[in-house]
């Protein structure tokens, strides 16, 4: 009798320590007519590709619950955080700060930074609704993934690609730097820099090893399907055809890795790039990649689990004055494609944008949730060089850390250190000071250090 009511404690106590994990995913594609996200003019979309998703995989270890999101967007600003988490507090039992929000950077997706210059009122009224409805779907997202929670297991590998994704930043002959200088220019030097091949896989299955969430993460920038139809661009093949394989009801959850610098053009080759074949193209070799790590995947000891977020204040990039005039020009005639040269109207946003904030400075949240000692999610807001990221992964105590950018924000580009005097598009477009990305690099290093288990 004695005997009996041990094994009862062991097992509860085993129950209660025992890592579960849940999936849910929730359309989120807007109506036709909503404008398209990614570049500087207004686009209304035509239709729909493949449909968005917010998608969510909900973690429990030892009665703390967390939440790993992806909604198929191009970012996602921090009042749609704010509100999202807000209504996961009211509606779910995930603490809102254990929850990391990423967009998997989709430039086929819906225009959420709402540069409107010229839209009709009836596209603005598109939008501004899609905007209010969407923290009410990631909560939902969540409020599933967490009822679905049951016992699992994590397994983990590291996939490998280095023939998808390139440098977009070039050593030119004239000594300047190419920001995406053109297939087979004669004036190219080399790449600055180089990729990062990795691709982090978690693979989440119950105890009796049937597979439920695949999270997948990849530094390459999605924006390869062109046109005016909503997608999620490669990670939508990179969904499908993992689900055509592990089973209709497996989630791939895609996260973009630091990718701020890196997108999928071959200036090596004359060929077209931009159709939803290409992003077909690519979703399958990545599917391809992950499969073939599949029989790598090794199970993690996932307690405890833990979660932590800093808030780093970073200093504004500096403007000047004399250019708010100028730039008011050029934004009031940004509803006509090429009025203006594109860097002048990248300086233009950036310039405004910078003149309202009266020098205030930019607060980026870097979050990390850890597994053990063996995996950390590290989030980031703003499209981070590839550089910091690769950074990170070496200054890290974890063996595996995968970066989410683009995660709880959007900051803009943060190209490391090296890159500001060099100048070029992301540099131009950036909305922090030099040396931004490295404090943020330096917060998760050491929130990570903190949080590794002794
Ligand atoms: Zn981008």
């Amino acid at each position: 009798m004695r005997n009996l009511v041990l094994l009862i404690v062991a097992a509860a106590l085993a129950a209660g320590a025992q890592f579960r994990a849940g999936r849910a995913a929730v359309d989120i594609t807007p109506p036709v007519g909503v404008p398209m996200a990614g570049y500087y003019y207004v686009r209304l979309s035509e239709g729909v590709h493949d449909p968005l998703h917010a998608k969510a995989i909900a973690i429990e270890e030892d009665g703390v619950k967390a939440a790993l999101v992806a909604v198929d967007l191009v970012g996602i600003p921090r009042p749609v955080v704010d509100a999202a988490r807000a209504e996961i507090g009211k509606t779910t039992g995930v603490p809102p700060a254990n929850v990391m929000i990423s967009a998997i950077h989709s430039h086929t997706g819906p225009d959420v930074y709402e540069r409107l210059m010229g839209a009709k009122p009836e596209t603005k009224r598109l939008i501004d609704a899609y905007m209010a409805a969407l923290p009410g779907h990631i909560a939902e997202c969540v409020r599933r993934a967490e009822q679905d929670l049951q016992p699992a297991r994590v397994r983990m590998a590291t996939g490998r690609e280095d023939s998808v994704s390139f440098m977009r930043r070039y050593y030119m002959k004239d000594g300047s730097i190419g920001w995406n200088p053109g297939k087979l220019n004669p004036k190219i030097l080399g790449p600055v820099g180089t990729i990062d091949p990795e691709i982090p896989i978690a693979e989440f299955e119950t105890t009796a090893g049937k597979p439920l969430a695949i999270y997948v993460n990849f530094a390459c920038h999605l924006d390869t399907t062109g046109g005016m139809r909503f997608s999620a661009d490669y990670a939508y093949t990179l969904s499908r055809l993992l689900a055509e394989i592990k089973g209709a009801d497996v989630l791939t959850l895609f996260t973009i890795g630091a990718a701020g610098n890196i997108n999928h053009i071959d200036v090596k080759s004359s060929d077209p790039q931009t159709s939803p074949q290409e992003a077909e193209r690519i979703g399958t070799i990545l599917a391809g990649d992950v499969l073939k790590a599949w029989r790598h995947l090794v199970e993690i000891d996932p307690a405890p689990l833990r979660v932590s977020r800093e808030m780093v204040t970073l200093d504004l990039a500096k403007h000047k004055p004399e250019d708010v005039a100028a730039a008011r020009g050029i934004v009031a005639r940004y509803a006509q494609p090429n009025a203006d040269p594109f860097y002048a109207r990248v300086n233009a946003f950036k310039v405004l944008e910078l003149e309202e904030r009266h020098g205030e400075p930019i607060q980026a949240e870097v979050q990390a949730i850890t597994l053990g000692r063996q995996l950390a999610w590290v989030g980031m807001p703003g499209e981070i060089f590839v550089e910091l990221g690769k950074a990170l992964k070496i200054a890290s105590p974890f063996p595996r850390t995968i970066l989410a950018e683009l995660a709880n924000g959007s900051i803009g580009y943060v190209p490391d250190l090296r890159a500001y005097p060099q100048g070029a598009y992301e540099v131009v477009s950036s909305r922090v000071a030099p040396g931004s990305g490295e404090r943020m690099v330096d917060s998760a290093i050491h929130q990570l250090i903190a949080m590794y288990p002794r």
